[in-house]
């Protein structure tokens, strides 16, 4: 379909599922990552380039590889990348990855935008400083790494004042800033697709469930009313609109209860939230996100759910219960599995996810009971 080889930084299962599109596309995918990374195991077409995302050698050694480079992760050095623009193409653009990898700096650019976010502070890393933001904030506040977060390791919640060793203890030696706590009802995300031409195309709003900092569940769409959900969309399209460069983006966002909505936060890349789109909407994330950074065409209407009755359940499989839950749903109406032939199950490690669609979200609801069950159970 495109005769240049995209390279992808990170072989973990967003990597995985982005080469899973290409190839159905004949478009040649290189992954860097360690050997036998979860990418690299179903692409045998190239050799690929063992080491780290987070090395400027191997990212050099990458970029030999292929004409456009992409990612599956945000954390890496964009000194880098800003040295090889040129001479590969990147998607989206460093700059963005730069502003994104640091949390203060994308809430700062965001409000820029005109998209609004969570009140946020900057911070030092002293118990004077810690009880300064506690007076302007208020108790609790969200103390945030600004770099190298994920899975909610990089957060820590200031419940009061007497907590504020504590947070240093959890958080020292890392670059914090301090965010106003959202008293949200529900957590919701919608992706967007950013296009050469800096068009942007959302799929539906999504609400997402976390437990333990992890994302456990997406229903597709939000149960919230319609107009929420437009308007959800709307705001995610104008925070990704500001960015630079080709490519998906993930924006979760936090619904207040007086309905209006802040960002929480944007990944420059496939999302967890938006794997149900694999089996509910005609161009996946990953199809959107490959189509997207190689210039090829993506159509309004490929990004919505395929039927007006399409509904989705996503939900990931965490840890040592992975494959018990993953056999049970072999025998489940409508339920699709994904296993992402990772290592070690250890505890809240994302080994794989499942999707069950149905006709409606209440038949969608009664399908998956029995795993999210299953998923409770396992877990105690
Ligand atoms: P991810 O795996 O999504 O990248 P992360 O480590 O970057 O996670 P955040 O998205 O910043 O972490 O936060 C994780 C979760 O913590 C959020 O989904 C939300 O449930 C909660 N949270 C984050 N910020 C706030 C806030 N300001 N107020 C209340 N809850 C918050
Ligand atoms: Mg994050
Ligand atoms: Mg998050």
């Amino acid at each position: 379909m495109d005769s240049r080889k995209v390279g992808i930084l990170g072989g973990g299962q967003l990597g995985r599922m982005m080469v899973e599109a290409a190839h159905r596309l004949n478009i040649q995918t290189v992954i860097l990552d360690a050997p036998g990374a979860p990418a690299k195991q179903i692409n045998a077409l190239h050799e690929h380039v063992n080491g780290s995302f987070s090395n400027a050698e191997s990212i050099r050694a990458l970029a030999k590889e292929c004409d456009v480079i992409t990612y599956e992760i945000e954390h890496i050095d964009t000194k880098v990348l800003e040295e090889i623009d040129g001479q590969v193409e990147l998607q989206p653009s460093w700059k963005t990855v730069r502003v994104i990898q640091d949390k203060y700096l994308q809430k700062a650019h965001l409000i820029e935008a005109g998209a609004d976010t969570a009140e946020s502070l900057p911070v030092e890393s002293t118990a004077e400083s810690l009880a300064d933001v506690g007076n302007k904030l208020g108790y609790p506040y969200m103390l945030k790494s600004r770099t190298l977060a994920y899975d909610g390791r990089g957060n820590y919640v200031v419940k009061d004042a007497s907590a504020i060793p504590g947070a240093l203890e959890a958080l020292k030696d890392r670059p914090l800033y301090a965010e106003k706590w959202a008293r949200f009802v529900k957590e919701l995300a919608v992706m967007v697709v950013r296009t050469k031409d800096g068009e942007v195309i959302s799929y539906p709003t999504v609400e997402t469930v976390h437990e333990d900092n992890i994302c456990k569940l997406v229903y597709a769409p939000a149960r919230v009313p319609e107009g929420i959900r437009e308007q959800a969309r709307r705001l995610a399209e104008k925070a990704v609109k500001s960015f630079w460069g080709a490519g998906i983006f993930g924006v979760e966002m936090f619904l207040l209860e007086d309905g209006s909505l802040l960002i929480n936060e944007l990944a420059p890349r496939p999302h967890n939230s938006g794997h149900y789109t694999i089996e509910a909407c005609p161009t996946s994330q990953y199809e959107a996100h490959i189509r997207a950074i190689t210039g090829l065409p993506l159509l309004q209407h490929s990004t919505a759910l395929a039927t007006p009755s399409t509904n989705a359940i996503m939900l990931n499989l965490l840890g040592p219960s992975t494959l018990k839950i993953a056999r049970e749903a072999l025998s489940v109406k409508g339920a699709t599995v994904h296993l992402y032939g990772k290592g070690e199950a250890k505890p809240g490690r994302k080994m794989g996810h499942l999707t069950v669609i149905a006709g409606s979200m209440s038949e969608a609801e009664y399908q998956i009971a029995p795993l999210i069950e299953m998923f409770d159970k396992e877990k105690t």
